[in-house]
């Protein structure tokens, strides 16, 4: 279960956090430098377009109706009009491109960190995936993501031309008339203490509502995940009562926040409304006096709707930026996560051929309580090349993490293990992968055609290549025999594909990898007789050559391997060839009696 979104002390950013964000996000937006200049012109331009308006309305009054001159002069006047008119126009078309043009900075920004982050996440180590929940990953793409998307979707161009608004205009006032301008600010101290009051309740409503989208939403899922289950123990009742009151608690977050609005939005407008009335009174006298002009007046009146509305939406879109800044901050936190189990500097290839050595090998998840016991203590194994060695033990034993360990999907805590002389840890990533492969019991099958699905363990491989490697495994009609042959498409999580042909899929990529080491994690579901026979001898022909380290669960794997490892608590108990193993009469004995017992039922 996760929360999309959410009230999170990490949203919290101080002054040199909030500083790096702006500095980062301005050197992700390096490519686009033109783009952005040129959107800055556009926004430039219609603002310039926006305040000429009430200008041309002053120049109209005083100079085309003759308020200041004494006398009209209707060249002025239709020229004020034309103005006008063209500055409406210009504004319309600008308006239009540049919105047009801020949204497409943002979805660059945004499809560049979707796909640096994508791209980080999938180098991370197995202990990153060990430590970090799923769902807060998942959250990382989708909220947070969204979060950002709302801004550039919704608000980042009224952010950008109304912050741009709202500065010019002040100069402008100010170089028009200064008495005015003072008589403008006249309503600050109100809006500048509603505005903060505002953005601090707003902020926490804002978030507030988003952890309850988040929970509203999390209990949908799990109704629906688990309907099955809600609906065989007659749990609806239940699920519904408490979504219910989910739902009830998101309309109350939702409520709170439009009080909150309720409240403010009337005092911004009562703000313009006094305001208003003051520089009419105010500028009336100052006409008398002859300080002012009437169109100057006029002029402060129009661009007071510049000062307030701004203002009004700034304050209401400052939630939407700052959440969105703080996801930003997440993102790029998790960009910054150093890649543990990288290639250090000066690593060299592993050899073609060499023994697999394990040595003084302890280790112990990360993220598991200090002072609980190590999975692995101390094991020393030696696999010589073409070796073939089977784990068996309990459940939970650590045969797994063993194998794991053998394929550097984690690094030991102590002790080392080499392949060829070379410590995995000095090995360059390339050549690791290429000669240890691991086999896992389930192959995940990813969308697109069998041959797609193989090809992953080689991009490089041709059609032939594929259909070499299938025709050694012995299993190439099996596939030919689909209805669309190699390019039959696996859908995700391959549900047109048997648990048997799955399985042979898995084999297919290894042997199209050509590994010289085999980490093998037997299936434990079982299959019919026919694929099952199938499945052998596919693993045979692949295990031909090559040194193994598998995982067994069925007893004629154990049989057929040189020698045989128990795990048990941590330890490589017993190690030996079967015949050896049943002598010493010890642990595999009990296994193989338990195994055998199980056979004949
Ligand atoms: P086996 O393969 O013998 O069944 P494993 O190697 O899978 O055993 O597990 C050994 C121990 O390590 C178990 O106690 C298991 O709970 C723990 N363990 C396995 N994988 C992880 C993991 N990714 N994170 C934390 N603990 C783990």
């Amino acid at each position: 279960m996760w929360l999309a979104g959410g009230v999170d002390p990490d949203d919290r950013m101080n002054a040199e956090e909030r500083s790096q964000l702006i500095r980062r996000s301005g050197r992700m937006l390096r490519p686009y430098r033109r783009q952005v200049i040129g959107t800055l012109l556009l926004v430039v331009l219609w603002t310039a377009c926006t305040l000429a308006g009430p200008a041309i309305v002053r120049y109209g009054i005083d100079v085309g109706l003759g308020e200041r001159t004494k006398h009209g002069d209707s060249g002025a006047l239709n020229l004020a009009v034309v103005l006008y008119i063209a500055a409406a126009v210009i504004s319309y078309f600008v308006y239009r491109l540049q919105i047009v043009a801020i949204a497409r900075i943002g979805e660059n920004f945004l499809r560049d960190l979707r796909t640096r982050v994508f791209d980080h996440l999938l180098r991370m180590s197995m202990t990153f995936f060990d430590t970090q929940k799923a769902g807060v990953l998942v959250s990382r793409m989708t909220s947070d993501i969204d979060s950002m998307g709302e801004l550039v979707q919704q608000g980042l161009a009224m952010f950008v031309t109304n912050g741009l608004l709202l500065a010019l205009s002040f100069i402008v006032l100010f170089t028009l008339s200064w008495q005015l301008t003072l008589v403008c600010l006249i309503s600050l101290p109100l809006v500048t203490v509603a505005s903060i009051k505002f953005q601090r309740d707003s902020n926490k409503a804002y978030l507030a509502v988003r952890d309850h989208i988040g929970q509203t939403l999390s209990t949908l899922q799990e109704g629906i995940s688990g309907v099955r289950i809600i609906q065989a123990f007659a749990r609806e009742r239940t699920q519904t009562d408490e979504f219910i009151h989910k739902n009830r608690a998101l309309y109350d977050a939702h409520m709170e926040s439009v009080r909150i609005s309720a409240w403010y939005l009337p005092i911004i407008d009562f703000a313009g409304i006094g305001t208003t009335a003051a520089v009419i009174g105010i500028g009336g006298w100052l006409v008398h006096k002859g300080s002012v002009s009437t169109g100057t007046v006029i002029a402060f009146v129009l661009y007071l709707a510049n000062l307030f509305e701004p203002v009004q939406q700034l304050s209401q879109l400052l939630n939407i930026v700052q959440s969105a800044a703080a996801s930003l901050h997440k993102l790029f936190g998790l960009i910054d996560t150093p890649i543990d189990l990288g290639e250090i500097p000066g690593a060299v290839d592993l050899p073609e051929r060499g023994d697999l050595v394990v040595s003084g090998v302890t280790f112990a998840y990360a993220g598991t309580p200090p002072g609980s016991p190590a999975v692995l203590n101390n094991v020393n194994l030696t696999i010589a090349a073409g070796e073939r060695i089977v784990l068996v033990g309990p459940t939970g034993a650590g045969k797994s993490t063993l194998a794991k360990l053998c394929a550097r999907l984690y690094d030991p805590i102590e002790g080392t293990i080499s392949f060829g002389d070379v410590d995995l840890k000095r090995a360059t990533m390339g050549s690791l992968r290429q000669r240890l492969v691991v086999v896992p019991q389930e192959g995940y099958l990813f969308d697109g055609s069998v041959a797609d699905n193989i090809r992953i363990a080689k991009p490089s491989a041709s059609e032939a290549d594929i259909t070499k490697s299938l025709q050694k495994l012995g299993i190439l009609d099996r596939f030919e025999s689909l209805p669309d042959g190699l390019n039959t498409a696996v859908r995700e999580r391959g549900s047109r594909l048997s648990a048997g042909e799955r399985q042979l899929v898995s084999l297919a990529r290894a042997a199209l990898a050509d590994p010289a080491v085999l980490v093998l994690d037997e299936a434990t579901s079982s299959l019919d007789p026919g694929t099952e026979r199938i499945v052998e001898h596919a693993l045979e022909q692949l295990m031909a050559g090559r040194t193994v380290i598998a995982i067994a669960h069925r007893l004629t794997t154990a049989e057929r391997a040189d020698r045989i490892g128990v795990v048990a608590d941590g330890r490589l108990a017993e190690l030996g060839t079967h015949q050896e193993l049943l002598k010493l009469g010890g642990r595999y004995t009990a296994l193989f009696a338990s195994w055998s017992g199980n056979t004949l039922t």
